[in-house]
């Protein structure tokens, strides 16, 4: 049998986050949900709150914690572009002294950490697919800078607290996820599409629509950050997690519209600055170093996102910034 850990997900009442504590709990870990509510809230966890080994903390990663743990997954951090930048210093500190702190923790109770890094390390890439080891062109200025540029520097620091303290450390990077319980007003291209589409609203294409993305459904992608962590020869990463099924964001507007029976429409708005125009992920060393594959295409697991928006009642969530 699998040994009981004391776990920490920071973040853990996002949408990716909420989903892993419940990941953890059915798994028999003792799980800490450590969250300062920016992009979420606490309805995400509600049904968790009764079970014995999960408990929930409000807390702002900028800010040192001590708590003793065996692991720890940090995905404190805004991750829509609206929402990151409506305070990219705040943006930025989240992601540094997030890490600093967090893996002073790590340090302190001999935790093994693991960092949700991002495909926006590689910024708008030259090269395609992008491989690990592609340094990436990132804007150390533009709107997105904030959070590319605190995601790389977080990196750096798991790197050098690996190497100066020997903190066991991963570093997934994650390419677009999506899936139930994504904020409806985060202003991401699925949830947006897909609250748009059900509304009957034409659906909001930015610049022409010929740029691509690569999309995970959130249980691949669990079962990949959970890998690298569990991992027993200690693969450190920063290794890809993503699909590499590449859709243009018109092909995925098309998709929605035909998911949902009804005639597609559209309207153009300009494209976001520094907006990256490709995006797939080589996803060789994840396959090599933690057997781990995607499983669900995009058609599935739109149609599961879709079941999952149809149920909710828009009124129930709050915005986090009026950028959605
Ligand atoms: P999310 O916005 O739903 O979750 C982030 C969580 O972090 C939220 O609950 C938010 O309230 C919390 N948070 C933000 N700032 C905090 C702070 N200072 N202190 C404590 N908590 C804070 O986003 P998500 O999609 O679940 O993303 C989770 C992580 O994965 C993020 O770090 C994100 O950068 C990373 N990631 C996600 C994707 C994706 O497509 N979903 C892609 C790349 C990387
Ligand atoms: N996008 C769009 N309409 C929207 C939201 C996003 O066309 O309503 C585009 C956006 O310009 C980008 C892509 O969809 O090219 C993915 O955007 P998202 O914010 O989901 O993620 P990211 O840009 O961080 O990959």
């Amino acid at each position: 049998m699998a040994r009981i850990k004391r776990v920490l997900v920071a973040g853990g009442a996002g949408f990716l986050g909420s989903h892993l504590c419940e990941l953890l709990i059915n798994r028999g870990h003792d799980v800490i949900c450590l969250d300062n509510f920016f992009t979420s809230q606490k309805s995400n966890v509600e049904h968790l709150l009764s079970r014995p080994n999960f408990e929930l903390i409000r807390h702002d990663v900028t800010v040192p914690i001590s708590l003793e743990v065996d692991e720890i997954y940090n995905l404190a951090c805004p991750a829509a572009p609206g929402h990151y930048q409506y305070n990219p210093i705040k943006t930025m500190k989240t992601s540094l002294l997030g890490a600093i702190n967090l893996l002073e923790l790590a340090r302190e109770c001999r935790a093994t950490i693991l960092q949700a890094s991002t495909s926006e390390v590689y910024g708008d890439p030259e090269v395609h697919p992008q491989r690990e080891d592609y340094r990436g062109a990132v804007s150390t200025l533009g709107p997105r800078a904030c959070y590319d540029e605190g995601k790389r520097a977080a990196e750096t620091l798991f790197m050098d607290f690996s190497r100066m303290y020997g903190v066991k450390i991963r570093i997934a990077r994650i390419f677009n996820t999506y899936g139930p319980k994504m904020h409806p007003f985060d202003g991401r291209v699925v949830s947006n599409f897909i609250r748009q589409a059900l509304a009957n609203e034409p659906i909001t294409i930015f610049g022409d629509g010929s740029q691509t993305r690569s999309f995970c459904y959130y249980s691949d992608l669990l079962d990949g950050l959970v890998r690298l962590m569990e991992n027993e020869q200690d693969f450190v990463g920063p290794v890809n997690i993503g699909n590499p099924g590449e859709f243009t964001i018109l092909e995925l507007g098309k998709l929605v519209w035909e998911i949902l029976g009804k005639e597609a429409r559209f309207i153009f708005k300009p494209l976001p600055v520094d907006d990256p125009t490709r995006r797939q992920p080589d996803i060789t060393l994840a396959r090599e170093k933690l057997g781990w594959n995607p499983k669900v295409q995009l058609r599935e697991g739109l149609l599961r996102t879709i079941e999952w928006f149809r149920e909710i009642e828009l009124d129930d969530f709050r915005a986090p910034t009026p950028n959605y």
